[in-house]
């Protein structure tokens, strides 16, 4: 290529995505296999969405509602908030590069912790600006660190709750005393992409502190929803931060059937019902099942959580994969002897429990 990119640009590791499952089966000769690495919903996709999806087809010829009308309002009905606060995302991703891009000058630092989501990373590096990542304490997010890392150059932090590798959550006190001490001119992105399997009750919503206009919560479609494939995500923000990603977003960023899927899956709270049940019994049920087995396992909110094999991650998860039981391995994020797993139905997660049993022995 003549042209010479800008280093910025360069500087970006770009998302690595991984196979698709029937190219994986094929190559690996099995069929039948588990996937229990992307943290998806095990029920498949609430099937009053699949309705609203079937009903939509016909209409695939007009262009979507470019401002989501129907879905902001249910949004803001269902989450107690305005309309105006709301901003619609082609999943979550797209809301996290519409707040670098709008946010951010060049050299600008942004806070994130280190492991956390890759594309807080790889947003920040496409606006020309500095990732800071911060270690976590153990495996939770160490908000006094966080602080600790804010300089006059700050514009962003990004915090997971709960926290994506590790399960962890914060408190709403912690969080509130974080905000009491942060600069007032730094956005805090919480981004609650689990925040629908949180049991403890202490764990902050940011909905609750959305008052404070520096707080913007994120939410996804893509979990407890079950609609990953589709892509339909929000922020939720001050009416003013929203008018300022809104002149940016590209005008049809959610697709017409993600619109009324998402609309679907918010009124199938029987659907929602039995996806938390099956999470937390299958969370439940795997961890006694591990420990159990004397294998170490970190309590978690999410509907994930990191497996301490003791021994190197990526030996187990090949051998796993052989089995057709995919996981993911956690070197690439620090933790070379863990593994994340995404909880799955109760056979799945029996089959998981057989298949690592039969590699560990
Ligand atoms: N944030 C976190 C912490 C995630 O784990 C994910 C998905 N892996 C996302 C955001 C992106 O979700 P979406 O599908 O809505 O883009």
């Amino acid at each position: 290529m003549k042209i010479k990119p800008p280093d910025y640009i360069l500087s970006v590791s770009p998302y690595k995505p991984g196979k698709p499952i029937e190219e994986l089966e094929r190559e690996l000769g099995i069929s039948d296999s588990i996937k229990l690495a992307s943290n998806e919903n095990p029920l498949g996709p609430s099937p009053k969405a699949v309705l609203a999806i079937q009903q939509g087809l016909d209409s695939l010829h007009r262009y979507p509602d470019g401002s989501g009308y129907y879905l902001v309002e249910k949004l803001a009905g269902f989450l107690g908030v305005e309309p105006a606060q709301i901003v619609l995302g082609n999943g979550s991703d797209d809301i996290i590069g519409m707040l670098t891009k709008a946010l951010l000058n060049p050299g600008d630092e942004v806070v994130m912790t280190d492991p956390a989501f890759s594309m807080y990373e790889i947003t920040t590096r496409i606006a020309n600006a500095v990732p800071v990542a911060i270690p976590l304490d153990g495996i939770a997010i160490d908000l006094e660190a966080v602080l600790a890392a804010i300089t006059p150059n700050t514009r962003l932090v990004f915090l997971t709750n709960p926290n994506n590798p590790t399960g962890t959550v914060f408190s709403k006190a912690a969080f509130m005393a974080f905000l009491e001490k942060l600069p007032a001119e730094v956005i805090v992105v919480v981004d609650e992409a689990y925040i629908e399997f949180v049991r403890d009750p202490a764990c902050l919503n940011a909905l609750d502190v959305l008052d404070d206009e520096r707080v913007v919560a994120l939410r996804t479609f893509s979990k407890a929803y079950g609609l990953a494939g589709l892509r339909v995500g929000y922020g939720v923000m001050s009416p003013d931060l929203a008018v300022l990603l809104n002149r940016i977003r590209q005008p049809f960023n959610v697709n017409s059937l993600a619109q009324a899927a998402a609309i679907a899956a918010l009124e199938d709270t029987a659907f929602l019902a039995k996806t938390l049940e099956t999470v937390h019994s299958g969370l439940d049920y795997l961890s006694t099942a591990l420990q159990e087995r004397g294998i170490a396992c970190f309590p978690s909110q999410a509907n994930f959580f990191l497996v301490d094999l003791q021994q190197a991650a990526d030996p187990v998860f090949d051998a796993l994969l052989k089995k057709g039981v995919i996981v993911r391995s956690m070197r690439s994020y620090g933790y070379p002897s863990y593994i994340r797993l995404t909880v799955g139905t109760r056979d799945e997660n029996v089959r998981f429990l057989n298949a690592l049993t039969e590699v560990l022995a």
